[in-house]
């Protein structure tokens, strides 16, 4: 038997997470998603490391259906209109009809673009998610959200729609480059912080608590009001996080060392660290899911996957695209978990553990980092530059800014980011 750890999102156990698992996912396609033509998109780089083996595999097992493949180039700029009508040319010129499937190979860029392209390819087809970075397997590949940028801005266009399986297979990881492996951490450790108080909260109690409870933790029994309908594989608890924590030298080891493939087959063959690695992604992957399930449209709850992100966003807006997202979520985590302590939200001794793990995860933490100041953009963020980019932030009330503020690791003030004045967020980016 393969061994896969499976992860429940909208009340389906769609998400498969394992090591070398590519054989598994192209029998579970072909097996549960018939259909007469498969597609796979991926860019040049995944598609050097990556294509062959899932020709291979189609080859030995499709049958009379077809397979093809199609290799787009990497980056960002391919997430475009141009990008998406290339894509649906070669789908109409290869006569695809309702009936096919689509697999993304990739990142973050392939897994929104090409989802964007299923979800209004003749008006919808299925798609399956195969995410090779670490960004993409915890958080773009999960939740549905699809999009492509636009002169604009980024993911102005898109749609919600979600694949009918996401394959996480962590050796893909191997291949992946140590600073990208570094940027998806960053949503990691984001998600083990704040979601301990959440574990188990269902959709129905969840309008009972929003608007008389003020904090959560003047929720006394969170547990027992839950549901095991939303209940998600993997939930996070504190020792998890303490791993995150103390063993960053071995995570890092678990991609740096590459695994014995034995098809999936026997965790026997798994160093302890890729054991962790994979629990680590499950267990992020799990609070993703479950703040899905409970919240699919982003209504409220969903918005607290944002912590990090109102001043992560403006500090990425001004460095883009020589800092990465993740990067800059890392000190936008930073700063935000400062304005909690500015606020007497948070102490002291949590934002300095903070600190050390994302700096155990080699990513920057404060607009001083080297790697920031060595940039010609940094000449640009100024503090009323970085407020001004804020004012248009999706989350904002009108011109009030809201960040999802910390009350202590694990735990945030309220079930919803807050509403936060510009003079306190202009001392936290001043000091
Ligand atoms: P990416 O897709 O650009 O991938 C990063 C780089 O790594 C690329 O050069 C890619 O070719 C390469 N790569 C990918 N997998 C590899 C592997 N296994 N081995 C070697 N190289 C590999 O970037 P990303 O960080 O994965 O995704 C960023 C995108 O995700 C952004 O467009 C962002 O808007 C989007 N995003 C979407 C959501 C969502 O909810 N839909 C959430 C977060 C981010
Ligand atoms: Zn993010």
């Amino acid at each position: 038997d393969v061994d896969v750890r499976k992860v429940s999102i909208l009340g389906k156990d769609s998400i498969h997470c394992g090591f070398h698992l590519i054989p598994y996912i192209v029998q579970t396609v072909i097996d549960t998603l018939p259909s007469s033509t498969y597609v796979l998109v991926t860019d040049t780089n995944v598609g050097n490391l990556h294509l062959s083996a899932f020709q291979a595999e189609f080859d030995s097992r499709k049958g009379n259906a077809r397979f093809l493949p199609y290799v787009i180039a990497p980056g960002e700029t391919s997430k475009s209109r141009e990008g998406k009508a290339e894509i649906e040319d070669y789908l109409l010129l290869n006569k695809c009809t309702r009936d096919t499937v689509i697999l993304a190979l990739g990142g973050g860029v392939i897994g929104d673009l090409v989802g964007f392209v299923a979800a209004t390819f003749m008006r919808g087809v299925r798609f399956v998610q195969i995410p090779t970075t670490l960004l993409a397997m915890v958080d773009s590949s999960v939740g549905g959200k699809t999009a492509i940028d636009t002169p604009h801005g980024k993911n102005l266009i898109g749609a919600f729609w979600q694949p009918e399986y996401i394959f996480i297979d962590a050796a893909f990881l191997e291949t992946l480059p140590a600073r990208e492996f570094s940027n998806g951490m960053a949503e990691v450790i984001k998600a083990a912080l704040r979601y301990l108080r959440y574990t188990g909260v269902s959709r129905s109690v969840l309008p009972r608590i929003a608007p008389i409870q003020p904090t959560l933790s003047s929720i006394p029994d969170l547990k027992a009001v839950s549901l095991t309908r939303v209940q998600t594989a993997a939930i996070w608890n504190e020792t998890e996080f303490a791993a995150l924590e103390s063993r960053a030298a071995e995570i890092f080891a678990a991609i740096q060392t590459p695994s014995v493939n034995f098809a999936g087959r026997t965790e026997a063959t798994r160093s302890p660290a890729q054991q962790l690695l994979l629990s680590v992604i499950a267990g992020s992957i799990g609070v993703k899911a479950h703040i899905v399930t409970i919240d699919e449209r982003e209504t409220g709850l969903r918005n607290l996957v944002n912590f990090g992100h109102t001043i992560g966003h403006a500090i990425e807006a001004i460095l883009t695209p020589a800092m990465l997202h993740g990067e800059c979520v890392a000190v936008g985590m930073i700063l935000e978990a400062e304005v909690a302590r500015q606020l007497g939200v948070l102490s002291q001794v949590a934002v300095g553990r903070l600190t050390r793990c994302l700096k155990a995860y080699n990513l920057p933490v404060s607009l001083s980092d080297p790697r920031i100041t060595s940039l010609p953009a940094a000449r640009s963020l100024s503090v009323s530059k970085l407020l001004d980019i804020m004012k248009i932030d999706k989350k904002n009330s009108g011109p009030q800014k809201k960040i999802v503020i910390l009350s202590r690791i694990g735990a945030t003030y309220e079930p919803k980011a807050t509403v936060v004045a510009d003079k306190v967020i202009a001392k936290t980016l001043s000091e």
